[in-house]
């Protein structure tokens, strides 16, 4: 039965923070990646780090055609090489910052390295949707937010609806 980790959401201080890289592969990894990709198909999103789930470590899932298992991917200690120098704006949304979308301008292609479930090496060229699903999430790891690359004119229009997240995670805690 699928059950979801928990998004944490704007205003936690795990969304903040760098990620360790992870050390140790093994059954307590695969089992982790495992919850994580039911959380990203039950929250319905196109990626997710460990970070979103209160984990700090550099652990991220992507799967920009959710209902398709072949276009899943792993990444441990996942790493931009390389990106274009041609960028594009696009709109992004986050589970982590529900209610809020926004354009966000990115390279339309990069070149990631990182670490299968077994921690072994992989080397990916990407572009279109799944490159900006890769920045994102890699973003995520360094603790941060598609919110801190808008617009200043959109982050001002945004800001009380921020807060408001900010209040929300005050009273749970
Ligand atoms: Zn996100």
């Amino acid at each position: 039965m699928m059950k979801s980790l928990g998004i944490r959401t704007y205003g936690s201080d795990v969304l903040r923070s760098e990620s360790k890289p992870v050390e140790e592969f093994g059954e307590e990894l695969s089992e982790f990646l495992l919850r994580m990709v039911e959380t990203m198909l039950i929250e319905d999103g196109v990626g997710l780090t460990a970070p979103q789930v209160g984990v700090s470590r550099r652990i991220a899932v992507i799967n920009p055609e959710p209902e398709n298992e072949k276009t899943l991917i792993k990444m441990v200690n996942p790493k931009i090489v390389a990106f274009s120098d041609e960028t594009e704006a696009f709109e992004e949304g986050c589970l982590s910052v529900p209610g809020i979308r926004g354009n966000v301008i990115r390279p339309i292609a990069v070149e990631v390295t990182y670490l299968d479930e077994k921690g072994l090496e992989r080397r990916l060229q990407a572009d279109g949707l799944l490159a900006r699903v890769i920045q994102h999430e890699i973003d995520h790891l360094e603790g941060v937010l598609f919110v801190d690359r808008l617009s200043i004119a959109k982050k001002m229009l945004i800001k009380s609806k921020l807060r408001s997240l900010i209040d929300g995670n005050g009273s749970k805690e």
